[in-house]
């Protein structure tokens, strides 16, 4: 298992983290060439290189130059495991010293592997319900650090020589964090994901997951395409309120609204994804399943269902399976063919939890984010 412990330089550029624009603009303030930009960025996120010495298609002045002014620095992998099913996991030391975890899960017909990816550390916004929520928030992370899960995860899957093989063939922000309070290095990083010399995902395979903050899904429909998942969880404001706090903030008509509105601005996304995190005779009941399918009527939707991912005193349990069952049930006689999202990749946690008890703390709470992570595009 490699263990890189990241050095930080603050001196130097992280190019990792520079969408094209930035990239161009950086070789620009050098006296370089535009088209540097292009060449570089094939390495770094093609070909997975992170030293400008093995870049021989550029020359060597240029190479130490390069290596003079900037750097390219992933984050460190602290742990790196594989479940039976084939759900591989890594948790990832950033710069001051905090841990983030990435998901790679398959599916089942093998023709997917979603990246479940992280833009916070922590989450400020305390949904009654996340383990996330309940050690507040901490920071942001970089648009390198977001980026950098993919490249880890893209590099250990064996790069992208391959296009019939992609390591990672869908993104799903859904790790910690709420992606649109961070806005500005989220976007940028899922620019670098749909970007043709990068990763060159379509965008219906790259998926920001939000609890609903409202003016940044209109803003992120003017900036950026890509699908768009909304933490429902609750069919009305007032139950909504004690599960998503920022529900008093933004309520459901004002959200649902502002889905309309993104689907309008991006004609390749036909339909918003709707998260619904099954809590046991909380949200779970008939007259809540027929009142979800009344709310979504009017909004070209898909709904995943989620059973909820018990933690500690989380004071929440996870329904029956049957009653799961009888949810999915009411919402197909109401028209909704609601996928259930299962937990997989168990066994990597009890292997982890053997290896770090810090490291086992944080990777408990990831068991949510597999069930969470085969929201499938295409
Ligand atoms: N902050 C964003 C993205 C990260 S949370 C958001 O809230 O959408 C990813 C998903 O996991 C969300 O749908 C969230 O509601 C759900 N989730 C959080 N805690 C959970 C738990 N204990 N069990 C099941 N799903 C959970
Ligand atoms: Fe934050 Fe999402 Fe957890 Fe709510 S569910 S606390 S928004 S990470």
């Amino acid at each position: 298992m490699p263990m890189t412990t990241p050095t930080p330089d603050t001196a130097l550029v992280n190019l990792l983290g520079l969408t094209r624009r930035q990239m161009e603009t950086f070789f620009v303030e050098q006296g370089e060439k535009k088209f540097r930009a292009t060449q570089v960025m094939k390495w770094i996120h093609a070909e997975g290189c992170d030293r400008f010495e093995d870049m021989t298609n550029l020359s060597k002045a240029l190479r130490e130059k390069l290596a003079r002014v900037a750097e390219i620095r992933p984050p460190g992998i602290v742990y790196e495991g594989e479940s039976k099913d084939g759900t591989r996991k890594w948790v990832l030391e950033v710069e001051d010293g905090s841990y983030v975890e990435t998901v790679l899960i398959p599916s089942d017909n093998g023709q997917r592997r979603t990246l479940c990816v992280s833009s916070q550390v922590g989450c400020s916004l305390d949904c009654s319900f996340c383990s996330t929520g309940k050690q507040g928030y901490q920071r942001n992370l970089t648009s390198a650090e977001i980026i950098g899960q993919v490249w880890v995860a893209t590099k250990r899957g064996g790069g992208l020589k391959d296009s019939r093989q992609r390591p990672v063939t869908n993104v799903v922000m859904m790790g910690m964090g709420e992606p649109l309070l961070n806005y500005d290095n989220v976007v940028s990083a899922m620019h670098l994901m749909l970007d043709d010399n990068a990763y060159g995902l379509s965008k219906r395979r790259v998926t920001l997951s939000t609890s609903g903050v409202v003016p940044m899904i209109d803003k992120l429909g003017d900036d950026i395409e890509v699908s768009l998942a909304i933490s429902l969880h609750a069919p009305n404001d007032e139950l909504r309120n004690t599960l998503v706090p920022l529900n008093r903030k933004y309520n459901i008509r004002t959200l649902l609204d502002a889905c309309k509105r993104y689907l309008e601005k991006c004609p390749s996304i036909h339909a918003i994804t709707i998260e619904y995190t099954l809590m046991k005779d909380i949200n779970d009941q008939q007259a809540h399943a027929e009142a979800l399918a009344t709310l979504l009527d009017e909004l070209p939707c898909k709904i995943n269902l989620i059973p909820f991912n018990p933690f500690p005193n989380s004071g929440y349990e996870k329904p029956s399976r049957n009653q799961v069952m009888r949810f999915q049930q009411w919402l197909f006689e109401r028209g909704y063919n609601a996928p259930v999202r299962m937990t997989r990749g168990d066994d990597i946690d009890a292997a982890c939890g053997q290896l770090v008890g810090r490291v086992k703390d944080r990777t408990r709470r990831q068991e949510r984010y597999i069930q969470a992570l085969s929201i499938d595009a295409d």
